[in-house]
């Protein structure tokens, strides 16, 4: 069985006052949660909310980490840096550092190795644009991400990766794929798993939908067998939003 994983992701978005009040307000909300719930928070606001979970079960993440050890890399942070603060998982890939910062697939395959290797857990973002989808492209899109941005990892590393499939045109859009619709992408990025891969790691890999999940169609969503819990942006900023989607993810 796949434990589902409900993760927000900030983005861009609290200060460390700010970060505090909301994990304060979250934390009764979404207590004896079945699912796995990880807050994905500004670097500046790590320290603040990981003292704030203190005790209730909430894992923390970062929302990127670079794949060098150290060094003349300005603005970039480390997974030694990440794992100082405690920080139990790192967004890697996500189509908005994709499309404003030049991610590939070759620097997030070189930053999930990075985040592994220092033992923090990857949430791998995939996606198809609206552009890429309607030239009929989404699976050769997919397949190529999975392929190279997780070449090269041994079995038991897939244990701390989690795939999120993310169609770039339902973010921050309020469109969403159809549940169906994201069933059915989800369970082709498994198959292509299994192929590159192996049945067994297609099998235990846990698989996030993201793109304007919300707390009215969380439920639906979850309900997919294939889904196997949810990355959240804007409704991870509102504590009751959340909560909901939470609720959802507190499937089988
Ligand atoms: C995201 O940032 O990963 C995301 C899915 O955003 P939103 O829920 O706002 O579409």
């Amino acid at each position: 069985m796949r434990t589902p994983i409900i993760a927000g992701n900030w983005k861009m978005n609290n200060t460390q006052k700010e970060a505090k009040a909301l994990v304060e307000e979250l934390r009764p909300l979404v207590e004896g949660a079945q699912c796995e719930v990880v807050l994905c928070v500004p670097f500046t606001a790590l320290s603040a909310v990981k003292k704030a979970v203190r005790g209730s079960g909430i894992k923390v993440g970062a929302q990127n980490v670079h794949w060098a050890e150290k060094g003349a890399f300005t603005g970039e942070i480390s997974a030694d840096m990440l794992k100082e603060l405690k920080t139990d998982y790192v967004i890697i890939g996500h189509s908005e550092r994709r499309q404003y910062f030049g991610e590939t697939d070759e620097s997030v395959n070189k930053r999930t190795a990075a985040a592994l290797s220092r033992k923090l857990k990857a949430i791998v973002c995939v996606g198809e644009t609206l552009e890429e989808r309607e030239a009929g492209r989404t699976e050769s899109v997919l397949l190529t991400q999975v392929a190279e941005g997780l070449k090269g990892f041994k079995s038991r590393e897939f244990n701390s990766i989690v795939l999120a499939y993310e169609p770039v045109w339902a973010i921050g859009t309020g469109k969403t794929a159809t549940a169906g619709d994201a069933n059915a992408t989800i369970a082709f990025i498994r198959k292509t798993v299994a192929k590159k891969f192996s049945p067994a790691i297609a099998d235990k890999l846990r698989i996030q939908y993201g793109g304007s999940m919300n707390a009215g169609n969380a439920a639906e969503l979850m309900s997919m067998p294939e889904i196997d819990g949810g990355l959240i942006g804007g409704a991870s900023l509102k504590a009751a939003d959340f909560s909901k989607v939470v609720a959802a993810g507190n499937k089988g």
